[in-house]
């Protein structure tokens, strides 16, 4: 038994939901669950990312108070992670007053690794960044985001200096310490690492208000990275309490698209402040929409509450842990999803559990107490961050039963007489029905909930009232 801690990215809330977030939450559930199953204590992470010109604005332009405008979407996020049954512990968001004072101390700790530098060139409003020269020639000028030219900025700024951690990120990542998943994108990580310019991570308050002040200097705010990467550790309580219980993090889980930052920025900050890096960043990919990037130009953006809705958020979690690969981009399209809720949920799971109940109160088989030792294959698929073959794995063993069914054919035996072999026979694939039960907890909690309550115990066997996954 292990204490065990595990982050999602804290989603910025200029906008809705959406299923990247979705990932990132799920993936941290499923990584939680199965410790869990494994007996470990764990400790999990939500929040959202609360600061910034776009949140600003964004209230703004809606009349909105700002702090009002972030309580709503912060309300929105929690509701959302409970809408997917995420069972995380702790909920942080950037705004909270102790956040933003450890966040303060942090600065402070970090102050011999920063320096006052003048920043003069390019930046677009609309991405909150400074624009290189490169970048600017590349697009001729104009933000391939936003569509709007870059405006030349002239400001003081404090800088945060990578170059004093590089070596030292670059030995944890290629020593293993710091594992990178999956694999091929640590090549790019220690390459960008090398290439990686410091960082300036304050604003004047004439550019930025809705910020946490530098608490060195009354005319500057911090810059998205101190106050947001931070908030790993300042729901621990860091700076005032130890956290030694429960960091480093056993897992990070990131988008590819933010796992520069967790990847270089972060492990420096962590150095500058004598803390242990995490022990594995886990980046997952896009969802593609019929093999496009969503956009919401293009109009294919997939709703994930609409999913959810569709067949409830067991069939929610299914499918995208399932079937969208843990590492790289993948594809939804609403027939992938129903074929995977027709034939997958509800023929392969649904029917079985429905027709072994059956069998079973019929035949006088009673519930079993049960709780096998858990399938070795799947730990190490399920270690090594593999969750969609781990499902896979457990899937295979669910259509194994299946296949038993129809070849033992207890039915037969029912008739012609053989009670012994019947009862053998019913029994063990009750047994392996808890098996592969057991291999999906984390992924569909509820359902295996149910399962649970049907074979599980000392009681009668009652097949359910309505099919687990009921047919539209
Ligand atoms: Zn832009």
């Amino acid at each position: 038994m292990a204490k065990i801690y595990v982050t999602t990215a804290i989603p910025y809330v200029n906008g809705d939901p959406h299923i990247g977030h979705a990932l990132d939450f799920l993936n941290a559930d499923v990584f939680a669950r199965y410790h869990r199953l494994l007996g470990d204590e764990v400790r999990f992470q939500t929040g959202t990312d609360e600061h910034g010109n776009k949140i600003f604005q964004k209230a703004g332009s809606l009349n909105l108070d700002v702090q009002d405008y972030v309580d709503k979407n912060a309300a929105a996020f929690k509701d959302f992670i409970e809408k997917l049954n995420v069972k995380s512990t702790d909920f942080i968001r950037t705004t909270d007053e102790a956040h933003q004072r450890r966040c303060q101390a942090i600065w402070e700790k970090l102050a011999p690794h920063i320096y006052a530098s003048k920043y003069d060139g390019w930046y677009c409003s609309g991405c909150e960044g400074y624009v290189t020269d490169k970048e600017y020639a590349e697009n001729n000028g104009v933000c391939p985001d936003h569509q709007k030219p870059y405006e030349k900025l002239s400001e003081e700024n404090y800088y945060f200096r990578i170059a004093d951690f590089k070596d030292e990120i670059k030995n944890k990542i290629e020593s293993g310490e710091l594992t990178i998943l999956p694999e091929f994108r640590k090549k790019e990580m220690l390459k960008l690492l090398a290439d990686s310019p410091d960082v300036s991570i304050s604003r004047p308050k004439s550019q930025l208000t809705w910020g946490i002040e530098v608490p060195t200097d009354k005319n500057q705010v911090m810059y998205v990275w101190i106050d947001a990467l931070s908030n790993y550790i300042t729901v621990l309580g860091y700076p005032e309490q130890e956290i030694s219980e429960w960091w480093p993090a056993a897992a990070q889980f990131v988008g590819k698209d933010i796992l520069r930052f967790h990847a270089i920025i972060w492990p420096a900050m962590l150095l500058g402040l004598g803390l242990p890096l995490p022990k594995v960043l886990c980046s997952h990919g896009f969802v593609l929409a019929d093999g496009q990037k969503m956009s919401k130009t293009i109009g294919n953006v997939v709703n994930p509450v609409d999913v959810i809705e569709k067949h409830g958020v067991e069939a929610f979690r299914y499918f995208f842990l399932r079937h969208i690969d843990s590492f790289a981009d993948s594809d939804f399209t609403w027939e992938k999803f129903e074929n995977s809720y027709n034939n997958e949920l509800a023929n392969d799971l649904g029917n079985l559990v429905q027709r072994l109940a059956t069998m079973a109160a019929k035949n006088g088989i009673k519930q079993i107490e049960f709780t096998p030792e858990l399938d070795k294959e799947y730990c190490k698929k399920m270690d090594n961050f593999e969750f969609s073959n781990a499902l896979d794995y457990a899937w295979e063993k669910v259509q194994a039963i299946n296949k038993r069914i129809d070849d033992e054919k207890p039915w037969m035996l029912a008739k012609a007489g053989e009670t012994e072999k019947l009862n053998a026979c019913l029994t063990s694939l009750v047994e392996n029905l808890l098996k592969a039960n057991q291999l999906l907890e984390p992924f569909l909690p509820g359902t295996a909930e149910k399962i649970t309550a049907v074979f599980k115990g000392s009681g009668e066997i009652v097949p359910p009232a309505t099919p687990l996954f009921p047919k539209n």
